[in-house]
């Protein structure tokens, strides 16, 4: 951080706060072993960073020391974790292996006592490491810092960590309040206080359902406290805090709340709390003092009491019952007497699955088809197999070999790069636990759907998706994913709601409680009363009337009451869509991705097989236009004949028409082929993520030569897709070179935000509403109108209807959307007036947040429900 960015606070709180340093304090490997980073920990509440942020290190001694200098706060009764205080105020936690509460003290000495000072490499506990890998989960331990809502670990060690002497983290000290300043308090903001919660968990509040609450505690502005019946009261949102309460089980405890949002605090810790650890009888919320009767203060934005929300996956929405994907557990010997057994034992294993892939993909749709294929491929991939048996060949079991295998694969593609549509790292575990299943006889467990029901799951695997009964579906809610992964893309070709990035505590629902998925907005109504239900249903049985009656008009053109016509095409990436796009009305095709016809095979295509699917794709069109996008791989998209260069960012490295620099003659043969549609078709180019005007300068001088090179005379149009910041803010300058423009929401809004489209936590801040995706839209218009350019958006934004009267009003004239959206879109056109969609954007630009401008939105169109 800059140092005027650290003197910012200074600013802002001159009164209240005072600089005691600034420095960064540098926190040691308690042990010493491979690092492991905390996304990689099998354990979701340290994964998902629920009981704070740091690292996480596989021990190969079983001696713990402490990792700076400070103070014992508490060394947990059942001795498998510690917590430290330092003097600047951070607060660790040390959680020696996984699920090791269970072995109730066995197998931990404590070295050190509460309220002890201790200095960087002093002993805090030895353990038995035998013991703890035969009955415990995991040898793993983190170290985390626990008061992330004050200071956050940086520069994460990768590597073999030495106890006492790796610098593991640094923490950065800035400037620390004065001691005794509390959180000032509004006397007048209403206190809520829950009904007594039992708690029955055998471990009582130990580090999993510390972080659960603390975690959910985290999401309200509130002063939360957990209060036990002697008066002793710890802050919710503090793991170390919770834990220091020392809760056991038969203890009864209260969470108290205080100020604008008490009132849900309250609610949403109940619910963590009676799925985490508690029982509570069904009591109303005790209002202890008068104040409840005050009215909460309306919040911006603010949902309303049961609702916990995501980020839109798939728009639509659907009254169901809570089914729960829950992994199976898997028990892996480490070791095996007979090698030989277990490598044939590994090779059937394989070979079963292949068969059970293979299988399914006969029965696939197409995009179903794709996935499967996919994975398939990932089966065969040749290290794999060699990796694990090069750990049989050292006496391991062929299931431990198969997931040191798989392990070491996924983490090497993770550290590869971001995202992958869902995740290519995603797809790698989908496959191998496949196969990990077969090899230990375990048996998925699908989730009973019954009816309409509605799954919500930590991740959704794809290959899970595809298995699963569609017509006892009505939707999905995952807390990992984001809008744009894999099974996301999926649930939208297949027109089914879905919510991804909620917070953890969605898994805490009771499975075949009847919920309400709301995928256009992202949220999940937990608590819908029968008057909600009845009012959705009636706005469901309005939307399927008009669906009909959008059908019957999806032919015809979308013009807006004042007379602006708006093109609604689909974005397709196989031949049968476009069947079904033109089925729906489509007036053309927006977008064709154009790598997702060759994506999942070990060659690159040839000129000849492009040519194929684009004459299958334009004899479908007839004389609708199409736009075919050049291929767009790297990023998220790898086929085993990309360019295989290690880039620490592939979101930022070769990606897009930047291939065209790597592999020429991947271009070239698809240019070649798209230029040989002739008069087979009407289309045009678009080149993916462009940044310089020298690439469509240089692109065009390619496409010139080609068409010379063919007898064309004809050149097709050449657009681009604005997808980074370069673009949109030299969209005046591109507008002199490419003959159109068409938005990429999706990464547009990764790159402006800087948030990685495919994160498993940031997904839920990727809204493409924010007002600085909004302004980037603005300048590409204004930009595009110098030259008369048009500009269309195809990414997931076009098919949002809170999106469409400001894309509008932005002056936008082409909407390319998911094929099932297109009648409906085209509708809400067809009621909008283009003035009123220009104040709309005017306003929304000027505004603030994300939130603010769908409110916006939300009140000027009554977006239901
Ligand atoms: C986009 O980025 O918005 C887009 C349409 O391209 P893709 O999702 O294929 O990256
Ligand atoms: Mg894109």
């Amino acid at each position: 951080m800059s140092p005027s960015g650290r003197n910012s606070g200074l600013r802002i709180f001159p009164l209240i706060k005072k600089v005691t340093s600034l420095m960064d304090l540098i926190f040691y490997s308690p042990l010493s072993g491979p690092v492991v980073p905390l996304a990689d920990v099998p354990d979701p509440v340290f994964a998902q960073r629920m009981a704070g942020d740091g690292l996480a290190i596989d021990p190969l001694d079983n001696r713990v020391l402490s990792p700076c200098l400070g103070k014992v706060t508490q060394v947990h009764r059942k001795r498998h974790a510690v917590t430290l205080l330092t003097d600047e105020g951070v607060e660790i936690l040390i959680h020696i292996g996984l699920e090791t509460v269970n072995l109730d003290g066995e197998g931990f000495q404590v070295r050190v006592s509460d309220g002890q000072r201790v200095s960087k490499g002093d002993l805090l506990i030895e353990f038995d490491a035998d013991v703890i890998a035969r009955k415990a989960k995991s040898l793993i331990t983190v170290v985390l810092v626990a008061n992330t809502d004050r200071f956050h670990p940086t520069n994460p060690f990768q590597g073999l960590a030495e106890a006492g002497t790796t610098p593991f983290f640094i923490v950065h000290i800035e400037d620390q309040p004065a001691e005794g300043v509390t959180p000032l308090l509004d006397p007048d903001l209403p206190e809520v206080e829950s009904a007594p919660i039992v708690v029955e968990a055998e471990a009582g509040i130990h580090a999993r359902p510390a972080a659960a609450l603390a975690d959910t505690a985290r999401h309200f502005k509130s002063v939360v406290e957990i209060v036990k019946p002697s008066g002793k009261a710890a802050n919710a949102k503090s793991v170390v805090a919770l834990l220091g309460l020392e809760i056991e089980r038969g203890d009864s405890i209260r969470i108290v709340a205080r100020g604008a949002d008490a009132r849900e605090a309250v609610e949403a810790l109940g619910l963590a709390a009676r799925t985490a650890f508690g029982r509570t009888e069904e009591k109303p919320l005790v209002a202890p003092v008068e104040k409840i009767a005050a009215p909460t203060p309306a919040v911006v934005g603010h949902e309303e009491p049961g609702v916990l929300r995501g980020v839109s996956a798939s728009p639509g929405v659907a009254i169901g019952r809570v089914a729960k994907l829950v992994r199976p557990v898997v028990h892996v010997e480490e070791f095996a007497a007979d090698s030989a057994l277990e490598r044939k034992q590994l090779h059937e294993a394989v070979a079963a699955t292949r068969s059970d892939l293979e299988a399914e993909h006969a029965e696939a749709g197409e995009s179903q088809g794709e996935i499967l294929l996919a994975h398939r491929i990932i089966l065969d991939d040749p290290l794999l197999v060699t990796e694990a048996e090069k750990w049989i060949g050292q006496g391991k079991s062929a299931s431990w070999a198969w997931q040191a295998a798989a392990r070491a694969c996924e983490k090497q593609i993770r550290s590869l790069k971001s995202g992958l549509l869902a995740g290519r790292a995603a797809d790698i575990e989908d496959v191998a636990l496949r196969v990990l299943w077969r090899l230990t006889s375990v048996e998925p467990q699908l989730p009973e759907l019954t009816g309409q029901s509605i799954l919500i799951a930590e991740d959704l695997p794809p290959s899970v998706l595809i298995s699963l009964d569609r017509t006892r579906l009505a939707g999905f809610a995952t807390v990992r994913g984001g809008p744009t992964s894999h099974v996301a893309i999926v649930a939208r070709s297949m027109g089914m709601p879905a919510v991804a990035g909620l917070p953890a505590v969605a898994l805490a629902l009771a499975e075949g409680a009847e919920i309400v998925l709301n995928g256009s907005d992202g949220l999940l109504e937990t608590k819908p009363t029968s008057e909600r239900l009845e009012k959705i249903r009636a706005v469901r049985r309005h939307r399927e009337v008009l669906f009909v009656e959008n059908q019957k008009t999806a032919h015809q053109p979308a013009v807006t009451r004042d007379g602006t016509r708006i093109e609604i095409a689909a974005n397709i990436g196989v031949a049968a869509e476009a069947r079904e796009a033109v089925k729906m009305g489509a007036d053309g095709i927006g977008l064709l991705r154009t790598e997702f016809l060759f994506l999942d095979r070990a060659e690159p295509p040839t000129e000849e097989e492009h040519l194929a699917e684009y004459l299958a794709i334009t004899g479908a069109l007839g004389d609708r236009p199409l736009i075919i996008r050049t291929l767009d791989l790297g990023g998220d998209k790898l086929p085993p004949y990309f360019p295989q260069i290690h880039e620490d960012n592939p979101s930022l490295g070769i990606r897009g028409v930047r291939l065209s620099q790597e592999r020429p003659d991947l271009y070239r043969d698809q240019l070649r082929a798209i230029l040989r549609i002739g008069s087979r078709g009407r289309y045009r180019i678009m080149l993916p993520l462009v940044s310089g005007i020298e690439e469509v300068r240089e692109l065009r001088g390619v496409l010139t030569s080609l068409a010379e090179e063919l007898g064309v005379s004809a050149l097709p149009e050449l657009g681009i897709m604005v997808e980074t910041p370069a673009a949109a803010m030299l969209a005046d300058r591109f507008a002199a070179v490419a003959d159109f423009f068409s938005i990429g929401s999706n990464d547009l809004t990764q790159y402006i935000l800087a948030i990685d489209r495919g994160h498993p936590i940031l997904g839920r801040k990727l809204d493409s509403l924010h007002p600085a995706v909004l302004r980037a839209i603005s300048v590409t218009v204004e930009g595009a109108s110098l030259h008369q350019r048009w500009v269309g958006v195809c990414g997931a934004m076009a098919s949002e209807p809170a999106a469409v009267p400001l894309l509008v009003g932005l002056g936008v004239s082409e909407l390319s959307v998911s094929i099932p959206m297109v009648p409906e879109i085209k509708a809400q056109v067809r009621s909008l007036d283009l003035g009123s969609c220009r104040k709309l954007a005017e306003k929304a630009v000027e505004l603030d947040t994300a939130t603010e401008v769908r409110e916006l939105v939300k009140e000027a169109f009554s977006v239901e429900p």
